[in-house]
């Protein structure tokens, strides 16, 4: 991994994003937190070209000529360094691209045609990335591409009618596994998709969320330097498909963590990782009907009872479905143990 100065997290929330206002991303959305973030990490003095699959993330926020809201200051910046470059592709390409950007600039660099480093950004969302283009993510990460992945993840697909994704909760109501009499929603236990990503040899893999400002941006620092393939998964809450009043968002973003449904992942390769903002000792933990709770897609589950608080009350099973809640814990319990194996696991 090669160094670089490490930005206190101060001086970084005062540079200067490549998200500008005038997305129609809904209000309350992560995703634009995420971009905030993201984009003040990659004012670092080196050129940023970024790829953009479709998820909401793109149709949002690059729709020519309405909606463009990319682009470092009002206008185009004059020093190479700090210019921007986008381009939108197809669902599962965004890494493909990216790695095709890589190459092409390297073997420019190479013939002495591009004089000035750039850095390459891929994002997706958890439908293009990880189901529609999951053959596409493995590979690029199996060939060490030297970019930066980001996957924001939503567990759904979002901007095509809140479809059911593989990183959906157990038991979520979606629009492919809607909850009933017989079928409580969501069967399928999540994908392993930190796994994955590891065993195709990342250099470097972090879950974690803008919630945690400090911790996010570093990752992203550290992903921008990693000399391989760098993957950065973004638990999203989406206010849309979840159902959960507004001004939320970071709350439940934090619980995903804390409750351990999204744990924050952070390693890097060669150096022992670790998890973070969740306790491994099950009875210290955040249960997880804090995070299902708020949200109506779990309301077959689990409801916030009526207390003072403005955050509402205690988290009320509904009779009959105690079994489901036990079986989302258990699985939490077992993946929190496969994650903790994995910051030792390198390849
Ligand atoms: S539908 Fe969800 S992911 Fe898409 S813009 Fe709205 S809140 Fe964000």
């Amino acid at each position: 991994m090669t160094e670089r100065k490490k930005i206190p997290y101060k001086e970084m929330a005062e540079k200067e994003s490549c998200f500008r206002p005038g997305s129609t991303l809904c209000v309350g959305c992560m995703e634009s937190i995420a971009f905030q973030n993201i984009g003040r990490a990659t004012d670092n003095g080196i050129k940023t070209i970024y790829t953009l699959g479709t998820f909401c993330g793109e149709v949002s926020t690059l729709y020519w000529p309405d909606v463009i809201a990319w682009g470092r200051g009002d206008e185009s910046p004059k020093e190479f360094s700090k210019s921007f470059s986008i381009i939108h592709n197809v669902f599962e390409s965004a890494p493909t691209v990216a790695e095709g950007i890589r190459d092409t600039a390297d073997l420019l660099t190479d013939l002495g045609a591009l004089k000035q480093p750039v850095q390459v950004v891929s994002n997706s969302g958890d439908g293009g990335a990880l189901v529609i283009g999951l053959r596409s993510l493995l590979h690029t990460i199996q060939r060490r591409s030297r970019i930066t992945i980001v996957v924001l993840i939503n567990e759904f697909f979002a901007n095509t009618g809140f479809q059911y994704a593989v990183t959906a909760t157990p038991y979520a109501d979606t629009a492919t596994t809607p909850s009933g009499d017989f079928i409580p929603g969501n069967l399928s236990e999540p994908i392993n998709h930190i796994g994955l990503a590891l065993m195709a040899g990342a250099g470097f893999v972090a879950q974690v969320s803008p919630a945690f400002p400090k911790e996010f941006t570093e990752a992203c620092e550290k992903a921008l330097a990693c000399p391989e393939t760098a993957v950065i998964f973004v638990p999203s809450p989406c206010i849309t498909g979840w159902k959960y009043e507004e001004g939320r968002t970071v709350e439940l973003a934090r619980l995903a963590s804390e409750t351990g449904l999204f744990p924050t992942f952070i390693k890097e390769k060669g150096k022992e990782g670790f998890l973070k903002h969740v306790s491994l000792d099950p009875a210290r933990r955040t249960p997880v009907t804090r995070f299902l709770s708020p949200q109506r897609r779990f309301h077959h589950l689990v409801r916030e009872g009526k207390g003072d608080s403005p955050k509402g009350g205690e988290p009320v099973v509904i009779e009959g479905r105690e079994k489901e809640i036990a079986s989302i814990q258990q699985w939490v319990d077992k993946n929190l143990k496969i994650l903790k194996c994995l910051t030792t696991w390198d390849v």
